[in-house]
C-alpha cells in the first residue's frame, strides 16, 4: 500500500478582517473544510483562481500558519507535535520568485548551505560537499559556487532556489507557481527538472498553479478549490479528459494569459469572483454556475464520488438528479 504523506481532515483557517475604526472585525474563511491524502511519489496540484485559499492550504502544511480547527499529519505524524527544525526537514517549498527570494549579498554557495547551517551543522567541508552535489543534482556548474544572484539567469536563479530547498533531503516539497516568473522557453526546462528530481529522490510535490499547461504536464492529480473548498479532486488525465465539476469545466474552457505572470486565467464566468467575507448561500459557486439549479442557492453541496472524481456539485447527489431531471 501506498505511503501516505500527507494526510489532512476538515482542515480550517479563519482570518479576522477589520471593516474599519467602529465596524468591529469580520471572519473571512480562507480555508473551509479541506480533507486531502497525499501519498509518496504524488504530485498534487491546488488550482483555483486567486483568493481561492491554495496558498493558505500550503502554508498550513509547511507549518507557517496553524489551522483553525482540523488535523493534518506529515509523515504519519501530527503537524503540531513535529519540532520546527524537524519539520523543515520533512517538507520544503519553492517559492514562485527567484529574484527577490534569494539574498542578493549571499554567495550561490552560502544560498543553498544555509537551511544546513540552521540545522545546526558546522563543519564547513560536510556543507560545502552536500551544496555541491546539490548544484550537480540541479544541473548549476560548480563554477557559479562563488557568484552572487545577480549574475545568474532566471532559470538558473529558479535552480538556486531549488538547490536550496533539497539541500537538507526533504521527503514533500511544496512549489508555489515554480514557473511562472520564468521565460516561457525555461519553464520546460524547470518542470522536467522537478519531474527528474522526483523520480531519483523519491519526492513528493504539491503544485500550487493557476497555469493549467504546467498541471497537466506534472500533476498526477488535482485539487481545485473555490472559496475554501476542494470542489473536485481526479487524477489528472482523467479531469483534463472528463472535468465535472461546473467550475472545473471553466476553468479548462478557459483561455490562459498570454503572459503567466499576469496570473488570473479568464475563466469566462461572467460573475465576478465572490468576496470571501460574504460568500454566496448554498453552493458558493451557484452565482456564476451555467447548471445552477434553484436548490443550489440554499443547500451547501456534499461530496460524491462520481466517474472516478470526488466532486462537491448538486448534479451528482440524488437530489440534484431528481431537481435537474
Ligand atoms: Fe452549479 Fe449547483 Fe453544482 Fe453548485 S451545486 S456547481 S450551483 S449545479
Amino acid at each position: 500500500m501506498a505511503e501516505v504523506m500527507i494526510n489532512a481532515s476538515a482542515v480550517t483557517r479563519d482570518f479576522s478582517i477589520s471593516r474599519g475604526m467602529f465596524r468591529g472585525k469580520q471572519r473571512l474563511q480562507a480555508v473551509n473544510g479541506v480533507d486531502l491524502t497525499v501519498t509518496r511519489g504524488e504530485v498534487l496540484a491546488l488550482v483555483g483562481e486567486s483568493g481561492c485559499g491554495k496558498t493558505t492550504l500550503a502554508k498550513i502544511l509547511l507549518g507557517l500558519l496553524p489551522q483553525t480547527s482540523g488535523s493534518i499529519s506529515l509523515c504519519g505524524t501530527p503537524i503540531g507535535s513535529v519540532p520546527r527544525l524537524d519539520l523543515s526537514r520533512m517538507i520544503q517549498p519553492i517559492f514562485q520568485d527567484p529574484y527577490s527570494s534569494l539574498n542578493p549579498r549571499k554567495s550561490i554557495g552560502s544560498i543553498i548551505g544555509l537551511p544546513m547551517r540552521v540545522q545546526g551543522i558546522e563543519d564547513q567541508q560536510t556543507i560545502l560537499r552536500r551544496v555541491e552535489e546539490t548544484m550537480e543534482l540541479v544541473g548549476l556548474p560548480p563554477r557559479l559556487l562563488n557568484a552572487y544572484p545577480n549574475q545568474l539567469s532566471g532559470g538558473q536563479r529558479q535552480r538556486v532556489a531549488i538547490a536550496r530547498a533539497l539541500v537538507n533531503r526533504p521527503q514533500i516539497v511544496v512549489c508555489d507557481e515554480p514557473t511562472s516568473a520564468l521565460d516561457v522557453s525555461v519553464q520546460s526546462q524547470i518542470l522536467n527538472l522537478l519531474n527528474d528530481l522526483r523520480t531519483e529522490l523519491n519526492l513528493t510535490y504539491i503544485i500550487i498553479s493557476h497555469n493549467l499547461a504546467v498541471v497537466e504536464h506534472i500533476a498526477s492529480r488535482v485539487a481545485v478549490m473555490y472559496l475554501g473548498r476542494i470542489v473536485e479532486q481526479a487524477e489528472t488525465t482523467a479531469m483534463f479528459r472528463n472535468p465535472q465539476h461546473p467550475y472545473t469545466r471553466a476553468l479548462l474552457d478557459s483561455v490562459l494569459t498570454p503572459d503567466p505572470r499576469l496570473g488570473v486565467p479568464n475563466t469566462q464566468l461572467g460573475a465576478s469572483y465572490p468576496n470571501p467575507i460574504d460568500p454566496p448561500s448554498g453552493c458558493a459557486f451557484h452565482p456564476r454556475c451555467a447548471n445552477a439549479m434553484p436548490h443550489c442557492a440554499q443547500t451547501a453541496p456534499g461530496g460524491t464520488a462520481h466517474n472516478d472524481a470526488y466532486v462537491e456539485c448538486h448534479l451528482y447527489s440524488d437530489a440534484g438528479v431528481a431537481k435537474a431531471g
